[in-house]
């Protein structure tokens, strides 16, 4: 019988995820701050708990939330929580598996094996679609040991999984992949902006870079499924590539080497991010950029 799991964070991925683990046998302890989430999560098959109720009845608890800041006090809280909890000794793990800032993560997986919990990072790439089908891309930090004890559990997740070495390498990973995703989908939208105004058919335009060296996972996927389609729905918000570039962007200025590519790519997000409706999708990135290159040629 495999052990009980808690999840926290049932947003767009996590509810997914979760739904994996319950399908595949496991029973799963969920929490999320949104009252929707949590009715989402339990018309899958999950029990919604609080806090101590997870850390009480489960030794791996998966957190799958926004940003660092949300982690820390969250883990915090699951530390506090579990001092006072009879458990063995090395036997409980917490696998972050949102993208976090490498050096919090760090951070966190020292406090935590100071009462004997490993805390691995392990980030993954995919987007909704492929936590659906269970196959994540997922990048994976921390005690190499803790990692082998926790795959039955990863692989659940995805087939393509990879251990990068010591607390924070799967989450620097992680940012690192979507700077270049951030890159990719900004420059194509300048490309299709540019060829649609010169009177070329976007679709045209697109299957001619897909077969050539300027393709990549915007061209190939994003554009012909959310941007072409006008739909804009790919599950991954604007806000969330936004922080994953600035982590990017925090860590070279902590050694003051901020390059100025990752400045402009960093300030082109926010400023859409101010400029496009709240919540939007990364993909309306393309909207931004069709409002700033209107001339015909
Ligand atoms: P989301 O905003 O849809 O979900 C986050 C969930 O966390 C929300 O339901 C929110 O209510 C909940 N939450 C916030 N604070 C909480 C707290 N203190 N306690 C409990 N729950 C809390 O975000 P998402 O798209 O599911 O992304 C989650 C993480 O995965 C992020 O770090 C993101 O960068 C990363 N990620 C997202 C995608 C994607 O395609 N959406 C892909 C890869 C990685």
């Amino acid at each position: 019988m495999n052990e009980p799991i808690g999840f926290v964070g049932l947003g767009n991925m996590g509810i997914p995820m979760a739904k994996l683990l319950i399908s595949k046998g496991w029973t799963v302890y969920g929490f999320d701050i949104n009252e929707e989430a949590c009715q989402s999560f339990a018309s899958q098959g999950g029990i919604p708990s609080a806090l101590p109720e997870i850390v009480e009845k489960t030794s791996t608890i998966i957190l799958m939330l926004p940003n660092s800041k949300i982690v820390n006090d969250v883990i915090q809280q699951i530390l506090s929580l579990s001092i006072s909890k009879e458990r063995n000794h090395n036997e409980t793990f917490i696998l972050d598996m949102s993208s976090s800032f490498p050096p919090d993560t760090q951070a966190n997986a020292s406090k935590a094996y100071e009462i004997g919990i490993h805390l691995l990072d392990a980030p993954v790439s995919g987007g909704v679609k492929k936590a659906v089908s269970g196959e994540l891309t997922i990048m994976v930090g921390g005690d190499e040991t803790a990692f082998q004890r926790q795959l039955p559990i990863l692989q659940t997740f995805g087939n393509n999984i990879f251990y990068l070495g010591e607390s924070g390498s799967g989450h620097l990973v992680k940012s690192l992949n979507n700077y270049l995703s951030a890159v990719h989908i900004l420059a194509t939208s300048e490309a299709i902006r540019i060829s649609s105004n010169f009177g070329i058919d976007p679709q045209a335009a697109i299957e001619v870079f897909n077969r050539s060296s300027g393709r990549s996972g915007s061209t190939e996927y994003k554009f012909p499924e959310f941007v072409l389609t006008e739909t804009y729905n790919s599950g991954f918000s604007l806000d969330l590539l936004a922080k994953d570039i600035d982590i990017t962007r925090q860590l070279l200025e902590k050694t003051g080497d901020a390059t100025l590519l990752v400045k402009l790519i960093s300030d082109t997000y926010h400023a859409a991010s101010r400029s496009l409706r709240t919540n939007a999708d990364h993909t309306e990135i393309f909207r931004y950029v069709s409002a700033y290159i209107q001339k015909k040629f």
